[in-house]
Formats: C-alpha cells, structure tokens, sequence
C-alpha cells in the first residue's frame, strides 16, 4: 500500500453535497488525471444497487462533460454500500471494500458524522488514512473544540482535511503569487498604505430548495464565519517560509488569532437584513419568511456584514467588512482593496486625486487597479484609468483542488483544528448580540443591493 488514499469513500454518496459538486469535480479530476487510480466507495442509509449507483455517479460525471480512461476506469470498479455509518460493523465492512489506503469523506448530516467519528474509536484505521469534513464544523468554539478531540483519536491533525472549498477557487490561491511574487504588490499591503478592505460574496440566488440547512445557518455562519474568513486569513498573512501545509497554515492562525470584531462592538460592527418579494435576474421570490421550509421564528438573516480589525503591527486600524447575501440585484464576488490617498498631489492639477482601488474577483477570475493618470486632452486634469487582467479559471473547479490534496494527503487547502475554533471565536460576540437583539434585523427587497443605510465603521 501507498501512504497517500488511493480509495476515496463517500459517506453520504447519495446526497446533495455528493451528487452536485463532489462527484463533478471527481469526475473532472480522474479526467484530467488518467493515471490517478482512484477506487470510489459510495455509503448512504438507504439500499441502492452498484449499478444504480454507477449511473448516478456517470450523470454526476456528465455535468462536467468527465470521459476518457480515467472515468472509465473509475466507473468499472465503484461500488456502493447501504450502511448505517454510526455503528461500528457497518464501517467496518466499508473498510474492508477498500483497495487502498481510504479517504473518508463525510458528507453526512453534522449529527450523524459525530456519531460515525465515536463509532470509529474502536477500529484501528490504516496508516495514512484521511478524514475529511464538510462545513459547519461544530456550532460555536466548545462543539469546534470537542470535534477536533474526537477526529485526534483517529487519526493525526495533517490528516484531517476540514474542507474550505473556498481555498480551491483559483483566485484565492492566485492572492499567494499576487502578494508574494511581486516586489510592488507586498510593501504597500500594510495599514500605512490600505485604508480598508471588503470582501464580498452577494448572490442572486435564493434559498435554492436548501433551506432545512440555511434557516438554520443564515448569512453569517454560512459564508462569513467559513470562507470569508478564510479569505481574510489568506490577504492578510505575513509572507510564510514556503507555501507548503506547515507555513501556510500557520501564517493563516495568526492572521485569524489577530482578528476581532472592529472595536469590539458588534452593534456598530455589524448588520443583519433578510429579504422581502422581489424578482432578481428573471427569477421572482416570496418574501424570505414566506420560502417553503422557513420559520420566521428564527429570524434568520439571509443578508450579513461583519467589519472585523486585524489587531496585529500590520493591520491595526484598517477595517475588514466581510459582506455576503442572497437575492442581490448584483452578483459580486470580489475583494476591494482601497489605498490611501496620495501622500502629496504637486500643486496645478485639477479633479481629484481618488484613492487607488484594486478589486480582485473570486469568481470569473479577474482583476483590476483604478488609478489617477494624466488622461488625454489637458494635461493638468486628472483622469481616472482602469488596469484589468483576466487569469484564465484554474484547471479544477475549486471542489477539485479540494479533493485532489485530499488524495494527494496534502492538508494546505484544509482548515486547521485551531483555526476551526478561531473562527467560532471571532464571530461569537456577532451572533451573541443577534441572538439579544441589539443589532436590528432589517429588510431589503429581492434585486435591492441590500438596505441602503449600511455603513462601514472607521470610515
Ligand atoms: P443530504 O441530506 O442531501 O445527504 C445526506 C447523506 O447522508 C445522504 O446520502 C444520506 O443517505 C446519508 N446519511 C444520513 N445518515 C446516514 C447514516 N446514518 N449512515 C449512512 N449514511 C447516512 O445532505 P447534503 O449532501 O446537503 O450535506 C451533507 C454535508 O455537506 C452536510 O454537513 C452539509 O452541511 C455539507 N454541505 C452541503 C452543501 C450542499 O450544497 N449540499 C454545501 C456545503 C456543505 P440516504 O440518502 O441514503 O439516507
């Protein structure tokens, strides 16, 4: 046996999580990799025959156009187990399928893979093996803390894969090249020169028939308590000695062990809206409160921003707004980073010398720098120009990147346990004032661009 998994076991394979994203980008992976044998086990509680269960995976395989020797080698040798994963016999005869050292990835509900990691205490997995969790991993800091206890009896922490798959998208790993290989880009990333920075996520979707999970999750733990901080933790790392799973991670937790809702006030700090009737991209919504699978009761937010500080020599004072919502008359994904004005304009222009803005998309992969530039005509008069880039999408949807380090065993693109806690941790005050009331839950309508009265603190 290798030391990398070379058996890829999907609990859960015959879910959501499985069938729209995992199995695409698998399929998309072996494709563009042939050589990579890869064994797939599918797991759910409900029967399924193997050739059933063939056919889901080759749809799945279909979404991303997935062929060649590689699909089909894969095809020809998956199979599928109906097993309750919480008892310890019926993982057992799911280990026993595997060929190779396993991944195990649980795209279980978060109840049932708590129970499947306790009924694994007593069974003395491979060498190599790996686990990898879906978000949300835990509820707060305590439940983050004791899932990390319980992966640690069973496996070593470079071998849990908390999955981020925001990490996979290529522009964040591009932030990486952006930052480090470039002598004009790193001197000028501190808070001498960047007044602040966003990052937003806005969507034009709707609850998109997930809302047993959403109503109970909302904006915040959705999005910002997860990628977007991740996000943030990659912008404003120190340069790491290598980009490997060591340095990087710990660049990230320091970053993530700085950050802290700005002047510690989250009813200033943050804001919270859900959406009312309105139509966005062709699309008309009911009102949030009104969406099947909803109870108003929560009060669940679908709209949230958060500005945290950095409080470290690099970061200190510059607001960082994590934004994110759904049923946005706008699709943004992008980080906005707004320089400082110009120390000193020499005398004799006119207009304005604005401050530089660089926004860099998360999704299609693009940037651009706004910056001031004598423009065409009169020479003295300040123009605004705009520098854009497209980088090309990266070879694997961000799901790809996500399972290729997994089978490769490599946990850059994964959450570390501290981290995880981290992150429960800066958002806690957030959620702590939501729950009291102290920060309004106000209304936007469906394709507003949200309530017009947000601001960002420090600015
Ligand atoms: P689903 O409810 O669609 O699927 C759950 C899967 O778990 C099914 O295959 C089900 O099998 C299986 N299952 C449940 N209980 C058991 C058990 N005791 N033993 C074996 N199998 C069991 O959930 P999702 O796919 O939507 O979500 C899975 C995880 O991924 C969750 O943690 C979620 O938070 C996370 N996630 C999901 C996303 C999504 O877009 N769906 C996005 C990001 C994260 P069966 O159907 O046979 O009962």
């Amino acid at each position: 046996m290798t030391t990398t998994p070379s058996t890829l076991i999907l609990l859960g394979g015959s879910g959501d999580l499985s069938s729209r994203l995992l199995l695409p980008a698998l399929g998309q992976l072996v494709m563009q990799q042939p050589k990579r044998q890869v064994q797939l086990i599918g797991v759910g509680s409900d029967e399924m025959s193997d050739d059933d269960w063939r056919d889901l995976v080759r749809s799945s395989f279909s979404t991303t156009d997935a062929s060649g020797e590689g699909v089909d080698a894969l095809l020809a040798g998956t199979s599928y187990f109906a097993a309750d994963v919480t008892k310890v016999d019926d993982i057992k005869k799911v280990l026993d399928a595997a060929s190779g050292v396993p991944a195990l990835y649980f795209a279980l509900p978060p109840s049932v893979t708590l129970k499947a990691c306790q009924a694994m205490e007593s069974i003395d997995l491979p060498d190599g093996t790996v686990l990898a969790m879906e978000k949300p991993f835990g509820v707060d800091e305590d439940s983050a803390r004791n899932l990390n206890e319980q992966l640690l009896k069973l496996v070593p922490e470079e071998s849990v894969h908390r999955v981020d798959h925001f990490l996979g998208h290529a522009t964040v790993l591009n932030l990486l090249g952006l930052r480090f290989a470039n002598r004009i880009v790193e001197p000028l990333w501190t808070a001498e020169h960047i007044d602040s920075v966003e990052i937003v996520y806005d969507e034009q979707l709707g609850l998109e028939g997930r809302a047993g999970y959403y109503d109970n999750a909302g904006a915040l733990v959705d999005m910002i308590q997860s990628h977007l901080l991740q996000v943030l933790s990659v912008f404003a790392m120190e340069p790491p000695a290598t980009i490997d799973a060591v340095d990087l991670r710990d660049a990230k937790a320091a970053v993530l062990r700085a950050t802290r809702v700005y002047g510690g006030d989250p009813t200033t700090a943050s804001h919270r809206a859900r959406y009312t009737a309105g139509t966005v991209a062709g699309r008309t919504f009911p009102s949030y409160v009104d969406e099947k699978g909803v109870d108003p009761s929560h009060n669940t937010e679908t709209l949230a921003q958060v500005t945290f500080e950095v409080d470290n020599w690099r970061w200190a004072g510059v607001p960082f707004t994590l934004r994110s919502g759904k049923a946005i008359g706008t699709r943004r994904r992008e980080i906005v980073v707004t320089f400082k004005s110009a120390q000193h304009v020499p005398g004799g222009f006119k207009g304005s010398a604005d401050p530089d803005v660089l926004r860099i998309a998360l999704a299609p992969d693009e940037m651009s720098l706004e910056i001031n530039i004598n423009g065409p005509g009169d020479p003295h008069v300040l123009d605004r120009a705009t520098l854009e880039a497209e980088f090309g999408p990266g070879e694997l949807k961000a799901y790809g990147e996500v399972l290729e380090s997994i089978l490769d065993g490599d946990p850059s693109l994964s959450v570390r346990g501290d981290s995880a806690v981290q992150m429960w941790r800066i958002v806690a005050p957030v959620i702590e004032a939501w729950k009291k009331d102290e920060v309004p839950l106000q209304e936007y309508e469906t394709g507003s661009e949200g309530p017009a009265d947000w601001t960002v603190p420090g600015r």
